[in-house]
């Protein structure tokens, strides 16, 4: 560290939230409390700044971390035991999620794979398919990815393009696909496609494609990203590609859609909640740095515009959280509505992106500077607002219940 530059918070920060928000009673358990000791542990032993550059700079994570996370039962934490998971629930994906945020772990893509696309598997695979392929979820054999949104179509999900016609006991897929997380390491891809061009929404279908056993799946180029840069998305492109009618999710044509929705409420708690994690930390840091930064002869936590900057951030995160609270607990005794999950991923995504900018003002120019954590934590929040569902559409959900 040279001449009187600040010190730059990466890795070593503690991942204990600065908000004092209590937690539920849902929330207090000691397998959690366990479970937050062993991703730290996990944390420090495999991912470290010199990882998180690697892996930023190569656009991925290295593959082998998907099998430590496995062998270090952090995979699969809510799938059933008789699958090969460890049998918790959406508490523990929470754990994860938190301990992966405060860390600056954002960029291992854990909670889209467990958390997201495992549950597609457990709730409409066949017990054949569950046995056969949730155990290589659990140890990190497999890469989950999830592929709906194609060059035509993002938000408008009816307008898919990809077709999947029934020839035999196969179905044969043609189309292509964008912004695919883990698209490089993927080898099971839960693919919407058009099984009826003519039936809307009641046409598509979701199609398992085990990518090492299938001939005309291809993968394109690694996407450059503004943040999130170690996460492979990737396009994926697919020329009569022949998978096994089997693999259709539900057995039953036509209810794609519906499957979507069903666990879009989830997906979208996900992102509120590793939003959530990354306000913390960015709290966190920008707390840490203004006591020791000095101007005009005293600390910038010193100026009252910084104390009432960070109140007005700890007071929303605070809101936020308690939020959350409130919709996981709708989540776990299964009574969270679409518009409720919609709120926590909209609106804690922009405030999200909101509390960032002012700590990386606090910061200065170092906080323009990628070798601080705010910087990082700037770009990486960005997309927060845009994927699993723009927050537009988020609001559109929300305004039908009015
Ligand atoms: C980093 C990253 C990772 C992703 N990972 C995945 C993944 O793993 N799997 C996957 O399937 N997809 C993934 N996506 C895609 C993501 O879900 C879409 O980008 C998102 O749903 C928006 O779709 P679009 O980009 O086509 O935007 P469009 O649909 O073209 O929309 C553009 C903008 O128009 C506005 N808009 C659109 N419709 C309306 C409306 N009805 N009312 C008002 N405004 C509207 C919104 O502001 C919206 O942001 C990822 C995207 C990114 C950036």
């Amino acid at each position: 560290m040279c001449g009187n530059r600040p010190h730059s918070e990466t890795k070593s920060w503690n991942t204990v939230s600065v908000l004092n928000v209590e937690k539920p009673a849902f929330m207090a358990d000691d397998e959690l409390t366990m479970l937050e000791a062993s991703v730290g542990r996990f944390i420090a032993q495999n991912a470290t700044d010199r990882d998180l550059e690697r892996w930023r700079t190569n656009g991925s994570v290295d593959r082998e971390l998907w099998r430590a996370a496995g062998a270090a039962g952090l995979l699969g934490a809510s799938i059933p035991v008789e699958y090969g998971g460890a049998g918790g629930d959406f508490r523990h994906e929470i754990v994860l999620m938190e301990q992966l945020g405060l860390g600056g772990v954002q960029s291992f893509a854990l909670p889209l794979h467990n958390a997201v696309i495992a549950p597609y598997l457990v709730s409409y695979g066949s017990e054949e398919q569950k046995l056969s392929w949730l155990p290589k979820v659990a140890s990190g054999e497999t890469v989950l990815a999830v592929a709906m949104s194609e060059p035509g179509a993002g938000s408008d999900l009816q307008a898919i393009k990809t077709t999947a016609q029934r020839d035999g006991d196969h179905y044969v897929i043609n189309g292509q696909k964008t912004f695919i997380t883990n698209g490089l390491h993927a080898s099971l891809v839960v693919v919407a496609c058009k099984t009826d061009r003519s039936a809307g929404a009641k046409g598509i279908s979701l199609i398992a494609v085990e990518t090492d056993k299938v001939t005309g799946f291809e993968r394109g180029r690694l996407l450059h990203k503004l943040g999130q840069e170690a996460r492979d998305t990737t396009e994926l492109f697919f020329s009569d590609m022949r998978v096994p009618a089997e693999n259709l999710l539900g057995g039953e044509e036509g209810r794609g859609f519906q499957q979507l929705m069903e666990k879009l409420p989830q997906e979208r708690l996900v992102i509120a909640w590793q939003a959530m994690a990354t306000i913390e930390r960015a709290l966190g840091v920008t707390i840490d740095y203004v006591k020791q930064r000095q101007a005009f002869g005293k600390r910038i936590i010193d100026f009252q515009n910084t104390q009432f900057k960070l109140a007005e951030c700890k007071t929303q995160a605070t809101i936020a959280k308690v939020f959350l609270y409130h919709c996981t607990e709708k989540l776990l005794n299964g009574s969270l509505d679409t518009a409720t999950a919609s709120m926590a991923k909209y609106w804690i995504s922009e405030i999200g992106c909101q509390i960032i900018d002012e700590c990386l003002q606090l910061h200065g120019g170092y906080g323009y500077m990628l070798e601080y954590p705010i910087a990082q934590m700037y770009k990486d929040a960005r997309v927060h607002r845009i994927y699993g569902g723009a927050n537009e559409i988020m609001k559109l959900l929300i305004a039908r219940s009015l």
